[in-house]
């Protein structure tokens, strides 16, 4: 059985934080890095929030909850009622507890610190040993065209509930963000990266287009294996399966391992794609097929042991 020493997920939000769960379940928590996308950042009530990060961290940390997989489990929306009585129209759900993060991330930031040093404060505060890692420190702001205008992300997610026909995707301010050294280091030593079954268009490529990342990637040591998020030609959740037909990828693995080409040496498919098995490795892609779908804690870390025990080589 292969021992993979340092292992590095990257991760969006409620998909790649459930296997980031399962990885950190079963795997030495200081050989564990997650890069998180900042790309669905913003800004509300002078708050700086950072929602994927939000996400894994919660998660981690055993908050998360579960019924949506974001946001903390009880949490009340008192502080957003008392919004509301002032006449705001509060589009996007943050509970009480939640608010707490978001002042203190905002606080922290405010007084210099950055968004690297602020997520490994309230993660190490929150009992988290696996490096949390922002992918950048710098702004990315997603946007996506839809037939009326471009949107801001949070725009199109929540306040539109993602209904619109998404035409184009754009990282605003992509060009000029930097991947943190810790990220770089993280990459350059790992052994094992793993892509988590997140969006491949909102929350992986966002990650992949900060300068240099794709490129260190391109050039690590470790095999590099992707799993999908999408199953019997659907995204468990959210509009992934629109994302990639707008692409004009097909909507199933084929489509997520054409998004990812040129980088990743291996697949995880569920076994309801099973038959896509000979078409993948035909592409050159090492193949794992497994029942994919993460239901509770221990089904994560079942997931997570499975990609652990293939031995996935670099192509
Ligand atoms: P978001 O930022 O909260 O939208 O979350 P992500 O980008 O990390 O993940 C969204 C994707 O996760 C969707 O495309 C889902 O299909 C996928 N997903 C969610 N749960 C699971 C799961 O248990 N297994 C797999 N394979 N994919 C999942
Ligand atoms: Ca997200």
């Amino acid at each position: 059985m292969p021992e993979y020493g340092n292992v590095v997920a990257l991760a969006g939000g409620v998909g790649g934080a459930k296997l980031v769960q399962g990885l950190a379940a079963v795997h030495p928590n200081n050989q564990l890095s997650a890069i998180i996308n900042t790309a669905d950042d913003f800004r509300l009530y002078g708050l700086y929030i950072s929602p994927d990060v939000d996400t894994v961290m919660y998660t981690l940390a055993g908050l998360a909850n579960p019924a949506t997989g974001w946001g903390i489990a009880g949490d009340t929306r008192a502080t957003l009622d008392a919004i509301a009585r002032y006449g705001e129209d509060p589009w996007f759900a943050l509970g009480d507890q939640d608010f707490a993060t978001h002042i203190l991330r905002s606080h922290y930031l405010q007084e210099g610190a950055t968004h690297t040093t602020t997520t490994a404060r309230l993660a190490a505060a929150l009992g988290i040993e696996a490096a949390l890692l922002p992918m950048s420190d710098d702004p990315v702001a997603t946007e996506i065209l839809t037939a009326d205008r471009w949107l801001g992300f949070q725009d199109y997610f929540v306040a539109r509930r993602h209904n619109d026909d998404v035409l184009d995707v754009r990282f605003k301010s992509i060009e000029a963000a930097t991947p943190t050294s810790e990220v770089l280091e993280a990459i350059a030593s790992a052994n094992l990266i793993i892509f988590c079954p997140s969006n491949p268009v909102v929350s992986i490529e966002p990650i992949l287009a900060v300068p240099g990342i794709r490129e260190a990637l391109i050039a690590a040591a470790a095999p590099i294996v992707a799993v999908s998020p999408i199953i019997g030609g659907r995204a468990l959740k959210g509009p992934a399966d629109r994302m990639l037909a707008s692409q004009g990828v097909e909507v199933s693995p084929l489509g997520v391992a054409e998004i990812y080409r040129g980088i990743i040496d291996g697949i995880v498919i569920d076994n309801a794609d099973a038959a896509l098995e000979a078409p993948l490795a035909e592409r050159g892609l090492q193949v794992h097929v497994s029942q994919t779908i993460m239901g509770d804690r221990s089904d994560r870390g079942r997931l997570a042991q499975e990609i652990l025990d293939v031995e996935w080589t670099r192509a």
